[in-house]
């Protein structure tokens, strides 16, 4: 008899946020004064996983590397209150990832992060991969660690989802292991074979559907902020846009996107739909200030779906014509 595999694994970082709105992002050397702290969990691990868990629909685990420091407790308090089962590594050589966030006035801001205990996480701290169905990473641990994960989560027969974030060149290897890649435009960029797809680094996005299509991945998804999402599988493209919200703060909505997304897939929901609801699920994370605090549950996006049955007309056209995509399934 088969095994079920109804299980999502997240395999990444988590940190604690300290943010500090201001007027101005200090200049060197400069001090600015703040208003008041916010201490809030993030990391793009943790907040993937939390998206996942409160999509619903399969078991949530996680993987992570923390400190045995006052900070740690403070994650994994998040991250259990919303379902998440954890493997937690403890590490007593380093500190629980910090990052430090001035917000501007202006919407600009400077973050610094000190990745500390996530930067320790190694091979051999993957769990058994009994029940897990999907393992959902991205590049806030080492690259080496996220490469042999992939690749022993592939032999094992799970698939491999990788969001490559933040941008980075990645590893050959490490591609091979992907069976659906998430990046956003920035990180398009950075792994987009450019010397054979001028058009894509000039002025013109033109090639956006073209770029994603030449990745050696079976599945590609490229989120494009409020414009949508575009994705690409067995020489299909698929686009969805983007809900209409009123956004207060991006912040965790491509976390949002790739949670809800694997959670999706993970039910045994086709590719569009599954980018339908994680579409709705990041447009509503757009709505409500913070990281992890502002990720919707199944319900609230259930609600969005019917509401938005319809969509906006003309929006599918747009997006079209955007990705440079002739043919398309909606
Ligand atoms: P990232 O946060 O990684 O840069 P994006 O900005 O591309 O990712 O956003 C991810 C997804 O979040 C988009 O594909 C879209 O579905 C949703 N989203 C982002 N910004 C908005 C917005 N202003 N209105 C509605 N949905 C949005």
């Amino acid at each position: 008899m088969n095994q079920r595999r109804d299980a999502i694994l997240v395999a990444g970082s988590a940190n604690l946020d300290f943010v500090v709105r201001a007027h101005h992002v200090p200049a060197p050397g400069e001090t600015v004064l703040g208003r008041e702290l916010a201490i809030v969990p993030g990391g793009k691990g943790a907040n993937q996983a939390v998206a996942c868990a409160r999509a619903g629909g399969c078991a949530t685990r996680m993987v992570l590397a923390l400190g045995e420091d006052a900070f740690a407790p403070l994650m994994e308090k998040s991250l259990r209150d919303a379902g998440v089962t954890l493997h937690i590594v403890r590490v007593a050589t380093a500190a629980s990832g910090v990052a430090l966030i001035c917000l501007a006035d202006n919407a600009e801001n400077a973050i610094t992060v000190a990745p500390g205990a996530n930067s320790l996480l190694r091979d051999s701290d993957l769990p058994p991969l009994d029940g897990v169905g999907y393992l959902l990473l991205q590049l806030e641990t080492p690259p080496e660690t996220v490469t042999a994960f992939a690749r022993a989560a592939r032999d094992k027969g799970v698939k491999v989802l990788l969001n490559a974030a933040p941008a980075s060149a990645l590893p050959p290897a490490l591609l091979a292991a992907v069976d659906v890649l998430i990046v956003n435009e920035d990180e398009l960029a950075k792994i987009a074979p450019t010397p054979t797809l001028p058009r894509f680094a000039g002025e013109g996005r033109e090639g956006v559907a073209e770029v994603l299509a030449s990745l050696d991945v079976p599945c590609a998804v490229v989120t494009l902020g409020a414009r949508g999402c575009c994705a690409t599988e067995r020489g299909t493209f698929f686009l969805q846009p983007a809900f209409k919200v009123e956004p207060v703060d991006t912040t965790a909505a491509g976390d949002t996107f790739c949670g809800a997304l694997a959670a999706a897939l993970c039910s045994g929901s086709p590719l569009p739909q599954a980018l339908r609801r994680a579409s709705a699920a990041a447009a509503l994370a757009t709505t409500r200030v913070g990281a992890q605090s502002s990720i919707p549950d199944t319900r609230e996006v259930d609600a969005l779906l019917r509401s938005h049955a319809d969509g906006r007309p003309g929006a599918l056209d747009e997006l079209a014509q955007y990705c440079g995509v002739r043919s398309f399934q909606p």
